[in-house]
């Protein structure tokens, strides 16, 4: 991440505890970190849905709550987009596949294959009940897999990497699995005793890398594939997706060239 410019240092435990008093707390359990000092979290949710409002408020309409069925096409471009329980299909000058895991589906029946497979993800809320053991600074447990982060009055635990198809039920034994070190690192933060848990897929790719860009159809294009990083990534993957769709170069160089 440093060799893209990215700054990121390695830091002792006084450097880390100095920097994030909550993990006095399980000072045993670690002997030193990383600090990424422009790295930060937030509410997707919150983020997401006030982001369609600025958009509906620009004028871009949006139809919740339907689900697209098939794509139709000549076999050169996509002429019609076949909604759940619709006869009249969809047409339009561009179409963009960005299901996340569900994209794979929806594009097998056209003949183009996707490294894309569900992958998933676990996350438990907390509410906070001392706010001085628990961190201001979003953590990661490289070693476990695991990530923490203070959201208002909750405590946020996401972690954990489950194979099991399109599956989204929870696992009892990996809730489990993100208290149990949730309270080995900052014991005293939360009332563990009351967790909202909820499972998502992430839309993995081998690479982690997202598909960014043109089919075979000249008017399908790809934005999927975002993995474990698609909030993250979300807003610089809809530009370079913008500008491929404007027939322009992405600023950004990435691998993927098309299907
Ligand atoms: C527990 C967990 C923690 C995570 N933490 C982070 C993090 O800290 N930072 C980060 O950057 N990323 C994180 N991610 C990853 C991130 O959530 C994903 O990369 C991101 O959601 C992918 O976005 P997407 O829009 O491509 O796909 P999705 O978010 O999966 O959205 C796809 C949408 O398409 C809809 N859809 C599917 N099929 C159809 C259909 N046939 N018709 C109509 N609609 C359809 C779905 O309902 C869904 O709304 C996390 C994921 C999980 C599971």
């Amino acid at each position: 991440i440093t060799r893209h410019g990215y700054a990121r240092t390695r830091v002792s435990q006084a450097e880390a505890l100095a920097l994030e008093p909550a993990l006095a707390a399980s000072q045993s359990l670690w002997i030193g970190a990383t600090y990424t000092q422009g790295d930060g979290s937030g509410d997707a949710k919150l983020w997401t849905q006030t982001l369609a409002e600025l958009c509906q408020a620009q004028g871009v309409s949006f139809r919740f709550n339907e689900t697209v069925q098939r794509l139709i096409t000549n076999g050169k471009r996509v002429t019609g987009i076949g909604l759940a329980g619709q006869s009249t299909l969809l047409e339009a000058d561009a179409v963009v596949v960005a299901l996340g895991s569900y994209s794979a589906p929806l594009l097998r029946p056209l003949g183009l294959k996707i490294p894309v497979y569900p992958v998933k993800g676990y996350s438990a809320t907390v509410p906070i009940l001392d706010p001085t053991a628990t961190p201001k600074v979003s953590i990661t447990d490289d070693a476990h897999k695991m990530v923490f982060t203070r959201m208002g009055n909750e405590f946020r635990i996401a972690g954990t990497a489950e194979f099991n198809g399109y599956d989204t039920t929870l696992s009892a034994t990996r809730c489990d699995a993100l208290l149990a070190r949730a309270k080995a690192l900052f014991p005293k933060a939360a009332d563990y005793s009351n967790p909202t848990f909820w499972t998502g897929l992430r839309p993995a790719t081998p690479s982690n890398c997202p598909l960014i860009g043109r089919t075979r159809m000249a008017n399908l294009f790809l934005n999927t594939g975002h993995g474990t990083l698609g909030w993250t990534t979300g807003c610089g993957s809809g530009k370079a997706l913008a500008e491929i769709v404007s027939g322009q170069k992405p600023e950004v160089d990435f691998s993927f060239s098309g299907l």
